[in-house]
This record gives C-alpha cells, structure tokens and sequence, in this order.
C-alpha cells in the first residue's frame, strides 16, 4: 500500500501502514495527534509542530516520517 501523508501549512506527515509494528507509542505519546478513533487519524493540528516531530522520532518501526514545508 501506498504511503499516506496528512498535511498543514507547516509540516506533512506520512504514515506507512505496511511498515507500523503496532506498538502504539505514538497514540500514547501524543494522542491529540494519532487517534485511531478519528478519521483521518492523524491530525498534524493537534499540536506543535516540534513536538509531532519529536513523537515521529519515537517510532519504532520507521512507519512515520515527516517533511518541512520549509524545506522544499
Ligand atoms: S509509533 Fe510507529 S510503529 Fe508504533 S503505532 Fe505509531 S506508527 Fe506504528
């Protein structure tokens, strides 16, 4: 499957659910952001842009990564 991304201005995160090991840290980390409850499940407005970039680093599996806006 193909990666996903979800975007604001300021960042786009992307999410490959072939390489997710499930192991949650995200969701426990910081669920204003990654909520499976929610549709779509990652919502890059639910906090700080350092502090999703600091949780995507806490990904075990590699499955989150991230892009600057800026750095384009
Ligand atoms: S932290 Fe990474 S491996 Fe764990 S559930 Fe979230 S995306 Fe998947």
């Amino acid at each position: 499957m193909a990666k996903h991304s979800y975007k604001n201005e300021t960042i786009t995160v992307f999410f490959d659910p072939d390489v997710c090991i499930h192991a949650g840290a995200c969701v426990k980390g910081l669920p204003t952001v990654f909520d499976l409850d929610k549709k779509p499940w990652i919502n890059v407005d639910g906090a700080p842009t350092e502090r999703i970039i600091e949780q995507i680093k806490q990904c075990p599996s590699g499955a989150l990564s991230y892009k600057l806006s800026s750095e384009t």
